[in-house]
């Protein structure tokens, strides 16, 4: 193992348990400054109808705005956000809190920091290039498994890459991890995003970044999913707190260790294709049975076990000019090679074999 060092920056604060949605305003309060205190609700508009709504505690300055993620998040829709957001007033809100799956979080970290950061969210996507702190940034997850409740990094689709906006100060100040929210999630949803939180866990597990303390939550992340999706694989009110702590966990995982080829090749598949994250990475996983040979059986069973019809033949009508998009977006991605195969992965990874990988999908 390769301990090199690093110093991370964790969740401030946390809040887990059936019910604790409810104490979001209790939970806001201390972050209010004064009367005219504002926070803003980021909110996936699939909860435009039902009683969720409802709930949200908004208060007299408070604002809500729906947010669309038919799309995964990009920087042109955080930009706007955040100058939506600026002509409300003077003052910063106090807060942004995300209600929503991976997308919403992400927007709501990204819109957080982009409201003390000048330009546009296009010009700080990678590591370390923000450099003001944003406003107090609250995640509370209604899809379980991208950990991006835990991850220092909010990922975009900018004008030329996919990449994060990665950082200290990215990470959430507030997580309220309530798993009831979860409950009404259609099953595909639920299987793709928690084979996200599965994957993480598998490639954080099989590199050369892996270290003692990734491995644990990643060991546990793994286990849970393997709780919820094959034995016994039913989806009852225990299932949904398992798989949104696996969630959490893998988060943390990969905090310290890295993703690798499978997100490599589920990037390059999103950013061509506009494929959801989770889906996207079920694709890739399915055919890298000779990178992950214990993985990919035990996700072959899950597949199975949960009656999931995964898309093939995706890569079969692209253009050259598209396939090599793919294949350049996800070589770009040194840091996931490096961990899937140590500092030669130069050695073993040519574009060559990442575009027949491609064309297998
Ligand atoms: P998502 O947020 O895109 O949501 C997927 C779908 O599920 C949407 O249609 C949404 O409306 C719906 N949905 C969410 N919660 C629901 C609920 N409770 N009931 C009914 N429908 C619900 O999906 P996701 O997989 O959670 O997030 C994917 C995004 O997360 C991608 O943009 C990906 O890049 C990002 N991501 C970020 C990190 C990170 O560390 N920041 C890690 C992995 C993935
Ligand atoms: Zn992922």
């Amino acid at each position: 193992m390769i301990y090199s060092f690093r110093n991370f920056r964790n969740v401030a604060y946390f809040a887990f348990g059936r019910g604790t949605f409810d104490r979001l305003d209790e939970i806001l309060a201390p972050r209010r400054k004064g009367r005219d205190s504002c926070v803003v609700f980021l909110v996936d508009q699939v909860f435009r109808a039902g009683s969720l709504r409802e709930r949200i505690p908004l208060r007299e300055n408070d604002r809500l705005i729906w947010v669309d993620v038919s799309e995964e998040p990009t920087t042109r829709m955080v930009d706007h956000y955040r100058d939506e957001i600026l002509g409300y007033g003077d003052t910063l809100p106090d807060a942004v809190v995300g209600i929503g799956g991976g997308s919403v979080m992400d927007y709501a970290k990204a819109v957080a920091l982009m409201l003390t950061n000048p330009g546009s969210s296009a010009d700080y996507q990678g590591l370390d290039l923000i450099r003001n702190p944003g406003v107090f940034k609250v995640c509370v997850p209604t899809l379980s498994g991208t950990g991006a409740e835990v991850s220092m990094t909010a990922v975009l689709a900018g004008p030329s890459k996919k990449l994060g906006i990665k950082c200290d100060y990215t990470m959430p100040d507030q997580v309220v991890l309530d798993p009831e929210l979860t409950a009404g999630a259609p099953r595909d949803k639920r299987f793709y995003t928690g084979m996200d939180c599965y994957i993480h866990a598998v490639e954080c597990l099989t590199g050369t970044w892996r270290n003692a303390y990734s491995d644990a939550f990643a060991e546990k992340s793994l286990a849970l999913c393997r709780e919820v999706f094959l034995d016994p694989g039913d989806a009852s009110p225990e299932a949904d707190e398992k798989l949104m702590i696996a969630s959490y966990l893998g988060g943390m995982s990969v905090t310290y260790s890295q993703v690798g080829v499978c997100h490599a090749l589920s990037y390059g598949l999103s950013f061509v294709l506009h494929t959801r994250h989770g889906l996207a990475n079920c694709i890739a996983f399915n055919h890298l049975e000779d990178v992950y040979p214990e993985g990919v059986r035990d996700f072959h069973a899950m597949v199975g076990k949960q009656g999931i019809d995964l898309p093939v033949g995706v890569t079969r009508d692209l253009t050259d000019e598209q396939l090599d998009r793919m294949v350049d977006t996800a070589f770009r991605l040194d840091h996931m090679w490096d961990h899937a195969f140590g500092k030669g992965w130069r050695d073993k990874v040519s574009p060559e074999w990442i575009r027949e990988l491609f064309l297998r999908m």
